[in-house]
């Protein structure tokens, strides 16, 4: 690791600050220096008013525009961003920390949702014949656009979790209004210069500069039709049950504690390999990050000591450098919860395989650090980790590891390593998830459908499951 951690255990200290961020700021603010780059007034009620109208008219607009006509905008839209790729990416890093490497990959698979939605969507959305007892009447079902639907979308993928979101958004011919998250202000007006130099009509794709205590007013607004939200579960439990009181549809896609599952069958050195990376991407600020590594009693040493080896030699540092692979967290409130997490399973009996101990500011900096000997009074045991650390567990066989994976409020995604047939159909059958990777970790891809159960949320992103989250699914029976 390049960069100094501290000699005291997290125990008895915490990092430097030298600098805190205020909730409601709306910022942008270096998370490997905790300097101020720029702030912004948020937005004043007219100026919402004037959004939220002008989302109106555009839509009744453009609902009426041809899948043509939409996916060339659309096609547009992933032009700019190519063009544009480096600064984009350099202003995600600069709001959020996360490599520039990792920042440059985002906006390319930004791109390419958006070219893969305008190549797809109108097959996707085509009216449908009914099959059955209605179809001999030529009976239909359309799926319509729904109107103006609000985006609550987090800072950790401040570009790819509004694009998975606005290409089918535009396609479906509705609009977006995007209140993102108040650390990466920047990038939400990145995405909104881009959609206009694309040439959308003004009003289809626009941010709202304002904190999440003013989502209420905007939801319960009669002009606004929906809202999604990407976040954590107390985000979502608010705007769900604002959504509820006034009957809107919200999709949730909320926080995760996924599994990772090694068999005594797997490939070890790709399980070790891919497994540090799953847990570490993007700083290990990841929903879909693996959380919670259970291996196979008879591999449970090897492995764990083969994974400690990989993750200590992580380069930790300045996310603007190329060699760079792991970066500060996103917020010290956020590299504060993490050390606390760390520091209450040590606490409390575990151990540290690796890393375990504070780093030096300046920046919001976590080593890379894997822990066994967890228990359920430990609080990593059931919550979610949003830093590079690894959890780990043993289990006896099958039964055992996926009792252990479904022992969770969440049912994000899971990861299982086996090459044994019947293993693989039974983590498939049997783990309550709403995504199963075998031998491979958990990545979206654009025709896949994304989302979770239990407190992971609900809903959909993604394939024509996610395409048409936010349609009306409208029956047309002629008799
Ligand atoms: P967060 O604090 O919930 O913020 C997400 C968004 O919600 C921000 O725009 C935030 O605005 C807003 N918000 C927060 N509280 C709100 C409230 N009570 N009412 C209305 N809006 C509210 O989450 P985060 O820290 O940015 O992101 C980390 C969480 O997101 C993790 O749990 C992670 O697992 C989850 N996540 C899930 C997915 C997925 O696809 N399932 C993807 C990425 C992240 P402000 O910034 O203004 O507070």
């Amino acid at each position: 690791m390049t960069r100094q951690a501290s000699s005291r255990p997290l125990l008895f200290g915490n990092v430097v600050d030298i600098g805190v961020q205020s909730a409601m700021a709306i910022a942008t603010v270096y998370p490997a220096t905790g300097e101020t780059l720029k702030s912004f007034e948020p937005h004043d009620e007219s100026e919402v008013e004037r959004r939220i109208a002008l989302a109106h008219s555009a839509y009744r607009d453009y609902r009426r525009t041809s899948f043509a006509q939409r996916s060339k905008l659309v096609r547009a839209m992933a032009d700019v961003l190519e063009k544009d790729q480096a600064s984009i990416a350099e202003t995600m890093t600069l709001e959020m920390g996360k490599p520039v490497v990792q920042a440059r990959a985002e906006v390319t698979k930004c791109v390419g949702v958006l070219r893969y939605y305008a190549e797809h969507a109108e097959a996707m959305l085509a009216d449908q014949p009914v099959v059955g007892t209605a179809a001999k009447n030529g009976s239909i079902i359309k799926y319509q656009p729904i109107g103006p639907v609000l985006a609550v979308m987090p800072w950790n993928y401040p570009l790819w979790q509004v694009i998975r979101f606005a290409a089918p958004t535009f396609m479906i011919g509705n609009v977006a209004l995007l209140k993102h998250a108040s650390n990466v202000p920047q990038t939400a007006l990145n995405i909104e210069k881009a959609a206009l130099q694309a040439g959308f009509p003004e009003g289809v794709f626009q941010s709202l500069l304002i904190g999440g205590d003013r989502v209420r007013k905007i939801l319960e607004d009669d002009r606004v039709a929906a809202a999604t939200v990407t976040g954590s579960e107390g985000a979502g439990q608010s705007v769900a049950s604002i959504a509820g009181n006034v009957i809107k549809k919200t999709v949730l896609e909320l926080g995760g504690a996924d599994p990772f599952i090694v068999m005594p069958s797997a490939d070890m050195q790709k399980a070790v390999e891919i497994g540090v990376r799953a847990r570490v991407q993007n700083n290990g600020q990841s929903c879909i990050a693996a959380k919670r590594f259970i291996i196979h009693e008879s591999i449970a040493d090897e492995y764990m000591e083969r994974y400690g080896q990989v993750m200590s030699k992580l380069v930790v540092g300045d996310p603007l450098d190329e060699a760079t692979e792991v970066g500060p967290l996103a917020t010290a409130q956020g590299r504060d919860e993490v050390n606390e997490q760390v520091a209450d399973a040590l606490s409390k009996g575990a151990r540290a395989l690796c890393g375990g101990e504070t780093m030096e500011g300046p920046g919001w900096f976590v080593q890379p650090t894997a822990i066994t000997g967890l228990t359920p009074d430990m609080r990593i045991y059931r919550e979610e980790v949003f830093g590079p650390v690894a959890s780990f567990f043993r289990a006896a066989d099958i039964d055992e590891a996926i009792a252990l994976a479904n022992d969770s409020s969440f049912g994000l995604s899971s990861s299982v390593w086996t090459n044994d047939p019947a293993e693989q159909r039974r983590f498939a059958e049997d783990l309550e998830a709403g995504m199963v990777y075998v031998n491979a970790m958990t990545i979206s891809y654009f025709d896949l459908p994304f989302g979770g159960v239990k407190r992971s949320g609900y809903g959909r992103e993604l394939s024509p499951a996610g395409l048409r989250e936010f349609t009306n699914i409208k029956t047309v029976f002629s008799d």
